[in-house]
């Protein structure tokens, strides 16, 4: 039987933002339940090491990170429940969010988590080679290629920034394109062409990623004459782009041209006073673990606020 989980603060994803906001909620009295979705603990869980969240000196695991994180939201009185939201109605008090499970959630305040997933290429060895030389972050895990030689996938202002990104510590940079001219803003393609450590690859899509027990080679084959190649590397870098998961949103708060929920700036307010977006769904630039944490403390504190002056006005009558 569909079952009515009532709370003041109601999150939907359980990433490093939606576990954030929980954190600050829960330390503010705000009781928050967090539905966790179809990846509990969000994207970190999917990735190995992580070097760059503050306040450890070693590297450490991201699945790790995100159970602790977890188990910090739960000790200081988050409830976590699994279930994937289908449907949210934001006409009116309490805002309420249908799970898959047929159950609904109430909150006063509603804290939008739900991420942004990257846009992988979909081709054999992606998967079977993320986090063992494919990547699809390069602020994440470009450090990690010191001194070697990476290729970059893509055409547009992700791709080329990344592949500049690389040049800090990559030996060389290879960018490949599968048309024969890129999209990237022309300030950016200057720079990425005067850079004495990119080539292009031109008229190029990726087949197939190989490797023994890690990435070794990437097969490729010409968009034109359809002859296939192969070049030798020690990472790759996906970079065409990522897709916020803002579907159920559409129609009822504004999402920019690529998707991703506009907030007033600087703040995770969006329009619908109590509603907050934090974490990657909001934010197409920076994305990572600690930006989201950071908004997921943001929105937790504007949710406390508006809820203090909304209960002073009741009070007053
Ligand atoms: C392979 C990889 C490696 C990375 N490495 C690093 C790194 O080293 N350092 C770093 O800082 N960042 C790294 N990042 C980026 C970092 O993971 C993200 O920036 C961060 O996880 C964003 O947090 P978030 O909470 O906004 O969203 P996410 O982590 O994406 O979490 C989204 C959450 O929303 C939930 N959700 C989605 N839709 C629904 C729904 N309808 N109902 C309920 N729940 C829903 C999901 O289940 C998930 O729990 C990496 C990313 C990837 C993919």
């Amino acid at each position: 039987m569909a079952t009515t989980h009532k709370t003041r603060m109601l999150i939907i994803g359980s990433g490093p933002a939606g576990l954030t906001a929980a954190i600050y909620g829960a330390r503010a009295g705000m009781e928050p339940i967090v539905v966790q979705g179809l990846q509990p603990g969000g994207q970190l869980t999917i990735t190995t090491d992580v070097e760059n969240y503050p306040g450890f000196r070693d590297v450490i695991q991201g699945p790790w990170l995100m159970q602790e994180m977890q188990a910090q939201a739960e000790h200081v009185g988050t409830r976590m429940l699994w279930d994937t939201i289908t449907e949210v109605q934001f006409d009116g008090w309490p805002f309420r969010a249908i799970g898959d499970s047929g159950d609904v959630y109430e909150g006063d305040v509603l804290v939008i988590a739900t991420g942004a997933q990257a846009r992988w290429l979909g081709v054999p060895g992606e998967q079977e080679m993320s986090g063992k030389g494919v990547s699809a972050c390069a602020t994440c895990d470009g450090f990690f290629y010191r001194g070697k030689k990476v290729v970059v996938i893509g055409g547009g202002n992700t791709a080329v920034e990344e592949a500049l990104y690389l040049t800090n510590h990559a030996s060389e940079v290879v960018l490949i394109h599968r048309r024969d001219s890129l999209r990237a803003e022309k300030i950016l393609q200057d720079r990425l062409f005067a850079h004495p450590k990119v080539s292009v690859l031109w008229n190029k899509a990726v087949e197939r990623f190989a490797g023994e027990t890690g990435l070794q080679t990437v097969e490729l084959v010409d968009t034109v004459t359809g002859e296939k190649s192969q070049v030798a590397t020690d990472g790759a870098f996906v970079a065409i782009g990522h897709a916020p998961a803002t579907d159920l949103f559409k129609g009822k708060l504004e999402l920019d041209a690529s998707g991703y929920i506009v907030v007033e700036a600087g703040t995770p307010r969006t329009a619908i006073p109590g509603v907050f977006a934090c974490g990657d769904v909001m934010d197409h630039t920076y994305r990572q673990a600690v930006t989201a944490a950071g908004t997921g403390c943001m929105a937790a504190l504007d949710a406390e606020r508006f809820l203090a002056e909304r209960d002073f006005e009741a009070a007053k009558g």
